[in-house]
């Protein structure tokens, strides 16, 4: 894939916390929910996904999240088949009891996609990035212009029939324009998103690859 692979619990998350960058690299971003309840949510994804331009996502049939071995195993075998350059997922502080937990998942299934101990083909993840959703980031490390694209980004909200009934007074639509327009106003551009880098670790002698001769390359 050599993409972003975009790892989130709920059906919208991607859309409220990264879909400007998502339709901006649209053909090279993949999408993995971690729930679907209710079904109905998985429609919406799925159009909210088709809106922004990328392909079909994977959902898991979970309820809830919860740091388990199971889920743990199941999103690290999408890493080790999907092979992503970047992965995005949710805030380790989120407000959200199911984005922290998806986190944790994420960051251990990355840790064990890269062991040859584990997997015949390996694979490192280049980096991890952790977007905003409700909870704002305070220090980010990485702005990206959705100038382009915010309009998608707004037509993929409207895709959420369910959520946005939840606050007929248009909370959603406003948060998200007004959260692009001060991130755009910090990046010095129209509409921007905010991400906060991670840096992976690479610990003990399971990786492929160990060591660097180049650290300006
Ligand atoms: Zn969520």
């Amino acid at each position: 894939m050599d993409g972003i692979l975009t790892v989130v619990s709920h059906p919208d998350d991607e859309t409220f916390g990264c879909g400007g960058t998502l339709a901006l690299h649209a053909r090279e971003s993949k999408v993995l929910c971690l729930t679907c309840n209710p079904r109905n949510r998985m429609y919406e994804l799925r159009r909210a996904c088709n809106i922004l331009g990328v392909s079909d996502p994977k959902v898991f049939d979970e309820d809830n999240v919860f740091h388990s071995k199971e889920l743990v195993q199941r999103v690290t075998d999408v890493i080790v088949a999907e092979r992503p350059r970047i992965i995005i997922t949710h805030l380790p502080f989120d407000y959200h009891t199911d984005h922290r937990a998806s986190y944790d998942v994420v960051k251990e299934a990355i840790e064990w996609a890269a062991h040859t101990t584990t997997y015949p083909k390996p694979w490192l993840v280049e980096r991890l990035l952790l977007m905003e959703i409700n909870t704002l980031i305070p220090s980010p490390q990485i702005l990206v212009d959705v100038s382009d694209t915010m309009d998608r980004k707004r037509a993929a909200i409207a895709a959420y029939d369910s959520q946005l009934a939840k606050f007929p007074w248009g909370y959603y639509q406003r948060f998200n324009d007004k959260k692009a327009e001060l991130r755009g106003a910090q990046g010095n551009c129209q509409f921007a998103e905010f991400f906060s880098e991670e840096s992976l670790a690479k610990n003990g002698p399971f990786y492929v690859m160990k060591s660097t001769r180049n650290l300006l390359r």
